[in-house]
């Protein structure tokens, strides 16, 4: 299949012609081609993307909106082809992406169609003296870049915000998941989306990214990735004095108190830290237990984890698939072989699978469990980003807090315990954007979210994302 870039409402080739290969991690084999963008893309979308601004930004709000309730509309009409590319490119299983990746992509379209509806300003009254309003007004050509792990999904949290608070977007999924955002352009042809509003480019981080981030007259970059591609960004984008969003890595906690409800937390923990193979940026990969459980939990856990089956992520019932590509399954099983040198044990896990027909050539790795590691060693330090957890013991409430912060990360902890005060004072320490308490993945859309630390910056939900796709400008009027 041979993938286009979207710009100005064409689906087109890239200017220089050039192509990639499009890998389907399950197998190794490639499937399809995508467009090589570079500079001289970048810059024909931006010119059509200031074209489009001022008719979409003067647009009603209500009018952007029903767009948005279109492309929505769009994609569930097409539900099942949006599972099975999300599935087919990112190697996760297609449960996963029928459950999560795809209406969480339509919730978006319509949260955010919703919310512009329901956006206001401030207004401060001087009394007797002035008045003074807040103008927030659409920033103008912004730029969207997203990551492979949940692609579709975080695309989504981009764009659709960004519209809707009437900008016009240069967006980029990762290059080697560039299925549903392909799709996602044929769905805004569909819908009537106007020429030059959404503009979705295909290639390299370090070439169209970079063009992207360079460009003068994109003046915000909404970015999730890893923390040292958000390094670059920030330190490009900074001189340029652009708005910078920047939702990055993380080394997750997961606390776990004796008082707990076990089986309940056991169940949430094999989620917790494997769903979509260990790649998703939430996911705990840091598992911290109370001593007088933490026997049982390494047996009980560990019981669990090897029994978990990996699979073809397109067979329905496959719980664990493929990790996305060769370099990154090759990654995860280096720090596998770290975590043996700094004298960590395998309790379960540690090989890469080689599976058997369509998936011969697949990345697969088994779900790795590693105890006895030091505090301060690389696997317990370092984002892995796959299917492999820490378990260390504590023995107090200092020990675990001291434990879960002692990371450069910030990005979300997990409490388990029936000890409401304990739990509510804990979750004040932790140093996260997102703690939760007795469950995991549970998000309502209105919330804050990001992290602090390395984890990013700029903690948005709701509003305040549309607040981020806005300039604020204070008009005082004097009485
Ligand atoms: P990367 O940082 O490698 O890439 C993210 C995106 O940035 C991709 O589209 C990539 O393009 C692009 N990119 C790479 N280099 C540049 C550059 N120099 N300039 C502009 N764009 C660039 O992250 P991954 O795709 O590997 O995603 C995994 C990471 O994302 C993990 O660290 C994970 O924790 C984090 N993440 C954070 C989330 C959060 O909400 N905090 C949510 C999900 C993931 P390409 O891939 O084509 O090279």
């Amino acid at each position: 299949m041979k993938i286009l870039n979207y710009i100005n409402g064409s689906l087109m080739d890239p200017i220089g012609s050039g192509q990639m290969e499009n890998i389907e991690p399950a197998t190794g084999l490639v499937y399809g081609s995508i467009p090589r963008s570079m500079n001289e893309d970048v810059a024909i979308a931006v010119e059509a993307a200031e074209k489009a601004f001022p008719s979409w930004s003067s647009l009603n709000q209500n009018e952007r909106a029903k767009y948005l309730f279109a492309i929505a509309d769009g994609i569930k009409a097409r539900f099942e082809e949006f599972v099975a590319a999300e599935s087919k490119d990112n190697g996760k299983p297609i449960s996963l992406a029928r459950a999560v990746d795809i209406p969480r992509a339509i919730s978006n379209f319509k949260h955010f169609g919703h919310a512009i509806t329901q956006f206001s300003s401030e207004s401060h009254s001087m009394p007797g003296l002035a008045i003074n309003y807040t103008l927030r007004q659409p920033i103008g050509v912004v730029g969207c870049i997203s990551p492979w792990n949940l692609p579709i999904y975080l695309f989504s949290w981009k764009i659709a915000p960004a519209l809707a608070a009437g900008n016009c977007v240069i967006a980029k999924p990762s290059e080697v998941t560039p299925l549903t955002a392909y799709l996602l352009a044929e769905v805004c042809k569909e819908v009537g989306l106007p020429d030059g509003v959404l503009n979705i480019l295909h290639g390299t981080g370090p070439e169209v990214g970079d063009a992207i981030v360079s460009h003068p007259k994109i003046k915000a970059i909404s970015f999730t990735g890893g923390t040292t591609t958000g390094k670059i960004i920030a330190a490009k984008a900074a001189p340029m004095f652009k708005k910078l969003s920047l939702e990055l890595g993380g080394k997750n906690p997961n606390i776990i108190f004796a008082d707990c409800d076990y089986d309940e937390m056991l169940t949430t923990t094999v989620r917790s830290s494997f769903a979509n193979q260990g790649q998703i940026c939430l996911c705990g990969s840091r598992i911290i237990v109370e001593d007088k459980i933490y026997d049982k939990f390494v047996r009980d856990f560990r019981e669990k984890i090897s029994a978990m089956a990996v699979g073809d992520p397109q067979d329905n019932a496959t719980k664990m698939g493929a990790l996305v590509s060769k370099s990154h399954m090759e990654k995860v099983l280096s720090y596998i072989d770290i975590a043996k040198d700094e004298g960590g044990k395998i309790e379960t896990g540690g090989q890469q699978i080689h599976m058997n027909g369509r998936c011969a050539q697949g990345y697969f790795v088994q779900p790795t469990v590693i105890t006895g590691l030091d505090i301060n060693a690389r696997c317990n330090q370092e984002e892995i980003f796959g299917p492999v957890v820490t378990i260390t013991p504590f023995s107090s409430i200092e020990e675990a807090l001291s434990i879960a912060n002692g990371v450069v990360y910030g990005l979300s902890c997990t409490i388990w315990t029936n000890n409401i005060k304990r739990a509510h004072n804990l979750a004040a320490k932790i140093e996260a954007g997102v703690v939760w308490i007795n469950c995991w993945l549970l998000r309502d859309l209105r919330t804050p979210f990001g992290g602090m630390k390395a984890s990013g910056v700029g903690r948005e939900g709701g509003l305040e994302v549309l607040r981020f796709f806005t300039e604020a400008k204070n008009v005082c009027v004097k009485l």
